[in-house]
Formats: C-alpha cells, structure tokens, sequence
C-alpha cells in the first residue's frame, strides 16, 4: 500500500506515529513522510536559517531508518495557518504524487493550533486533489482519483484521548525511538523550553496504551468520520 504521513514539524510523525509508520514499511508499504513546517522555530541559539537546515537533515536521517521518503513543504513554523491556501496546494501535489492508499496526520484537537490546522489542510487536500481545475504546481502529477481513510495520531501526550484503532508496536518501538532520536536539535531544545524528555515520553504513552491492550508497546489513532472517507477494512497494520 502507499501510505501518507502528513505531520506539522520534522520530529511530529516519529512521536505520533514512528511505531505504526515502521510497521507499515516492514511489511512492504511504501511510505512518505511529509512535513509542512521547515523546524524554524525549534532551537534557542540557532538562527531560523540555521536550525531549518539542521531539521531537513535530521528528518531526512530519521525517514531513511525505514526508507521512507521524506518531503518537506518548506514553509517558516508558526506560520502553518498564515500560509492555508499555499499548504492545501502542495498537499494536493504530494497526494496526487503518492496517491496513497490511506493518509495519517494529526487530530484537530491538539496543544498547538498549526498541528491542528494541520489536520484541516490535510483533509481539505483530500478534495482538492481529485478536483482537476484545482490550481497544481505539478500538472505532471494526474488528477487523484478517490478519497482515502484519514486515521489521526494521538494528540501529544494524549490529553483527553481515547483512540479507536490500536496498533501493537512492540516489536518497531525501538526503531521509533531510533527515529526520534535523529532529531537531536530537538532533544536539547525540548529540555529547555518544555522541560521533557521526549525520548522517554513516546516510550511511557505506548507503554501506556500497551498495558491497555495486554501487550508491550502500542500506537493508538482514531478514523475521520466523513462521507467517503470511512474505511471498508484495516488499512494500519495489525
Ligand atoms: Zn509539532
């Protein structure tokens, strides 16, 4: 299957959903991990300039653990929703490029509203992707032909979070956090200004939700609830 993975900033796929995307690639898939924001924002004493291009390589490095593509949109952090219209327009590229066969992203109830705007741009590519007067960059790319489930990670650190599907990660939790690991500007810049240990925390909530579903480490996501989208079988991987 082709699977799409749309997340805000370069680390956010690996936290949410590394696990699940490890998974997919091991059992064949072909994966892409597309990244709206460039990381400008993530680090203390780097420029904007400087940390984005410390970010591309540290997401290049992470999505080559599981020989995913790696795509990023480019556009400065905080400024997800400054720039809609621009993002729906590449999304719509990148669906008509990858033509997945299920998309995963964020929920619209997350702690920062551009991962939650991310969900919106996400979804609204959806259609805009099979609309052939939709404005492209890539009028190489054909028209995208259906609409496909969205499964939403996990908001972080699963505040008022109930997901839906589970996905037993066991045996790729390791590679998560292998993947995680590569961020590395971001391990410093997260004790700093969150004051967390972000290795450790990806690994609690999966062990969390892993002790729920009696077994060792497990993602949790839930479905978007649209006409069209609804799934007639199980696309994540068991
Ligand atoms: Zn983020």
């Amino acid at each position: 299957m082709n699977v799409l993975a749309i997340g805000c900033h370069p680390d956010d796929l690996e936290i949410n959903a590394g696990g699940t995307l490890a998974k997919c690639a091991k059992r064949g898939d072909k994966v892409t991990m597309c990244v709206l924001g460039n990381g400008s924002a993530g680090h203390k004493v780097y420029t904007k300039e400087e940390i984005a291009a410390i970010r591309l390589e540290e997401a290049k490095n992470s999505a080559a653990i599981i020989g995913a593509e790696y795509i990023n949109l480019g556009v400065d952090d905080m400024f997800i929703r400054a720039n809609y219209d621009l993002l729906v327009k590449r999304v719509s590229d990148v669906i008509r490029k990858c033509r997945p066969d299920f998309i995963i992203t964020h929920g619209a109830d997350e702690y920062m509203v551009d991962h939650s705007i991310t969900h919106t741009i996400a979804f609204d590519a959806t259609m805009a992707a099979t609309v052939s007067h939709y404005p492209t960059d890539h009028p190489e790319y054909p028209v995208f032909d259906k609409f496909t489930p969205i499964f939403t990670a996990e908001n972080t650190h699963a505040v008022n979070s109930f997901p839906e599907i589970f996905v037993d990660i066991t045996d790729t939790i390791d590679t998560k956090v292998k993947m995680y690991e590569c961020h590395k500007s971001q391990i410093e810049w997260l004790k700093v200004h969150d004051n967390i240990d972000t290795s450790e925390n990806i690994k609690v909530f999966a062990r969390a939700r892993g002790l729920q579903c009696d077994t060792g480490y497990v993602e949790g996501f839930n479905v978007l609830k649209q006409a069209h989208h609804l799934p007639l079988k199980r696309y994540l991987p068991e």
